[in-house]
C-alpha cells in the first residue's frame, strides 16, 4: 500500500531478488554469477540491490561506467567484498580513480589499453582487464583481425607488471531468440578467441559470455561467470519461451499511484492532448498522478493497462509529463484509491511485460525508466 499523501511509489521487493538468484544459482552449476546493477540496477535501486545480492553469495557486480563503479565503492561496497567490471570504455573517463578503487576494466581495443596504461603510470596501481572479443554483435569489442594484436599488447603489458589480463569475455547479440544463427557462431567465434588467447599465454581468472537468456538457455554458453541483469529483477528475458514463474522467477517491482480525481464526463468529451481518446458515452474518468517524466511511456498512450479496484483499465488519450487519464466506464471508486501500474501479477495485475508489449518496447526498458521522482520503497 501507498504511504498516506504519497502520489507514486515503485515497491522493489528484495526477497524476491533473492530468490531470483536461488533459482538462478540452481540453473548455473558450475559458473558463478555476476549481479548486473548498471543504470541503477534496471531502476530497482544500484546499492541496494547490490548488497541484497552480496549478501545473497554472489561475489561479482558489473556496471556500464566508471562512474557507477565509484559509486558503489564509494557507498563502502569495498574490493574484499565484491569484484566490480565496468565495461563502456569512455575516452578521457576517471580510470586512474577507478583503479585505485580496484575496479576491474573492460578494454576492446589498443586506444583503450594505450590510455588505461597511462593511467597505470601515473597512480601506480596495475590494471585489472577483461578483454573483450566482438564475436558478432558487432558493438564493442575487438574484430577478429584485431585480437591477436590486442590480446599479445596486453600481455607484453602483464610482464611489465603493469596489468593482469583476468577476464576474457564477449556479449550475445541475439541469445534472446533461440534458433536465431548468430547463436552458434559466436560461440564459435568465442571459442576461438579464447584458444588464441590461451595459446599466447593468458590463464584468464574468468571467461564469460552469457547474459540473462543465455544462462537460462544456453549452458553451454555458461563458462565461468554469467552475467545476469534482468533474470535477477525477476522479469522473463525470452516471454516467448516462458514467463518467469516458468524460469522460478518473480518480478521484483511493482509500480503504483493513486488516484488523484475521479468525475463524471458527458459522451463526446476528448481526454487528454490532442484528444485522441473521446468518451463513448457518459462515463466516469480518473486521474493518475504519474507520467512520462515519471518515466512512464508515452507510447503507453492509449494502449497500456492498469488495475484500479480489481479492474483492468486502459490509458485513455496522452500520458502526460505528469499524468493521465483512465476511463473507470461509470465506476466511481474513491479518490485515493490504490491503481496498479505493474507488479508481479500475483494480485491479478498487470505485469512489465504487458505493458513493454502494449508500448512497443521489452520490460527492460519499462523498469529501467522508472524515474527518481517515483520513490522507491524496498521490501
Ligand atoms: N552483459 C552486458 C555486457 C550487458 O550490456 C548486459 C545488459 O544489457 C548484460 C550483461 C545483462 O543482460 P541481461 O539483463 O539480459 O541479463
Amino acid at each position: 500500500m501507498l504511504a498516506e499523501g504519497q502520489r507514486a511509489e515503485a515497491t522493489i521487493d528484495l526477497a524476491a531478488l533473492r530468490g531470483n538468484l536461488a533459482a538462478l544459482r540452481e540453473r548455473v552449476v558450475s559458473a558463478d554469477l555476476m549481479a548486473v546493477v548498471k543504470a541503477d540496477a534496471y531502476g530497482h535501486g544500484a546499492l541496494p540491490c547490490a548488497l541484497e545480492a552480496l549478501a545473497a553469495g554472489v561475489g561479482w557486480l558489473g556496471v556500464a561506467t566508471p562512474e557507477e563503479a565509484l559509486a558503489l565503492r564509494a557507498a563502502g561496497i569495498a574490493p574484499e567484498q565484491a569484484r566490480i567490471l565496468c565495461w563502456l570504455w569512455t575516452p578521457g573517463g576517471p580510470w586512474a580513480q577507478a583503479l585505485r578503487a580496484g575496479v576491474d576494466i573492460s578494454v576492446s581495443g589498443q586506444w583503450a589499453l594505450d590510455e588505461l596504461l597511462a593511467a597505470v603510470r601515473v597512480t601506480g596501481v596495475p590494471a585489472r582487464v577483461h578483454l573483450k572479443a566482438d564475436t558478432g554483435l558487432g558493438r564493442n569489442g575487438a574484430q577478429p583481425h584485431d585480437w591477436p594484436d590486442l590480446v599479445d599488447a596486453a600481455l607484453r603489458a602483464q610482464a611489465a607488471g603493469l596489468l593482469t589480463v583476468v577476464g576474457l569475455w564477449s556479449h550475445f547479440a541475439a541469445a534472446d531468440e533461440p534458433g536465431h544463427p548468430s547463436i552458434q557462431a559466436q560461440q564459435d567465434a568465442f571459442a576461438t578467441a579464447l584458444a588464441y588467447a590461451e595459446r599466447a599465454g593468458v590463464r584468464p581468472e574468468v571467461r564469460h559470455l552469457a547474459n540473462s537468456p543465455a544462462t537460462l538457455l544456453l549452458p553451454g554458453a555458461h563458462y565461468d561467470l554469467v552475467r545476469t541483469g534482468l533474470a535477477m529483477y525477476g522479469l522473463s528475458p525470452v516471454p516467448q519461451v516462458g514467463a518467469p514463474a516458468d524460469f522460478g522467477l518473480r518480478p521484483v517491482m511493482s509500480l503504483r499511484a493513486r488516484l488523484a480525481l475521479v468525475k463524471q464526463v458527458p459522451g463526446g468529451h476528448g481526454v487528454s492532448y490532442g484528444h485522441h481518446y473521446v468518451t463513448a458515452g457518459e462515463t466516469t474518468l480518473g486521474l493518475v498522478p504519474i507520467g512520462y517524466a515519471d518515466g512512464v511511456p508515452r507510447h503507453a498512450s492509449g494502449t497500456a493497462p492498469v488495475q484500479i479496484a480489481g479492474k483492468w483499465r486502459t490509458v485513455a488519450g496522452r500520458v502526460a509529463m505528469d499524468q493521465f487519464v483512465v476511463d473507470l466506464g461509470g465506476d466511481t471508486p474513491p479518490v485515493g484509491e490504490e491503481v496498479l501500474l505493474f507488479g508481479n501479477g500475483e494480485r491479478g495485475e498487470p505485469t512489465a511485460e504487458d505493458w513493454g508489449r502494449a508500448c512497443g518496447t521489452i520490460s527492460y526498458e519499462i523498469v529501467t525508466r522508472i524515474g527518481a521522482r517515483v520513490p522507491r520503497r524496498y521490501l
